[in-house]
């Protein structure tokens, strides 16, 4: 156990009861630390009541609202989604994502009009996730049922990412056209300092300038 958290923990002993049970809650959120717990804790009560009657309200409202889409498996508060809804996107094209937040990026982008698929995770032995733990069974069924045309797999570059490309490659070639998102350099990046498999991968992903 390191230095700070034994030092954390001290500490919390001497807090009272409700206030350590916060903390632990923050605790237990990704990417929080047992000091940042506590700050974001004994911040919360210094906010005034009303602040934290809204701050419970949209966490709970939350919660009990947002669910995922019956069709792409994205989160929304209605049974099919805004983009699956949108009658403007191109039903032809089929992006498969790891989560939502992968989805959202891509969004950003403003580039991609078609639709997505969201697999809920990557197939991944060492963490015991199967594929039968994935919406990849959804997948299937939909490209089978539908108008879709090209699946364009935008998996991250790991070992699970390309496990699970391989496998959905492998299961959706009989029906449609499977296409893998181009991994390479960083914009702004020197190739110098770029490692050998992204130096690979981008060679491989090479194209026609003109
Ligand atoms: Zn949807």
């Amino acid at each position: 156990m390191s230095k700070f958290r034994i030092y954390v923990l001290r500490a919390l002993s001497s807090f009272t009861k409700p206030l350590s049970r916060l903390i632990d809650q923050f605790e237990q959120l990704p990417g929080i630390g047992p000091r940042t717990a506590q700050r974001l804790a004994l911040y919360l009560l210094r906010q005034p009541d009303e602040k934290i009657k809204n701050f419970s309200k949209a966490l709970l409202n939350a919660c009990e609202q947002i669910d995922q889409c019956k069709s792409c498996f994205h989160l929304t508060s209605n049974e099919i989604c805004e983009i699956c809804s949108n009658v403007h996107r191109n039903k032809n094209l089929l992006c498969v994502i790891a989560d939502s937040r992968d989805l959202l990026a891509i969004e950003r982008t403003r580039e991609y009009k078609g639709l997505y698929h969201v697999l809920g995770g990557l197939i991944s032995p060492m963490d015991g996730i199967s594929p039968d733990m994935l919406q990849i069974t959804t997948l299937v069924e939909r490209v089978s049922k539908t108008e879709v045309s090209e699946v364009i797999l935008a998996l991250t570059p790991s070992v699970e990412g390309d496990t699970t490309s391989l496998y959905l490659a492998k299961l959706l070639t009989p029906f449609v056209k499977v296409t893998r998102i181009a991994y390479g350099l960083p914009v702004g990046s020197e190739l110098e300092y770029a490692d050998e498999v992204t130096l690979t991968r981008a060679l491989e992903g090479r194209t026609n300038i003109i």
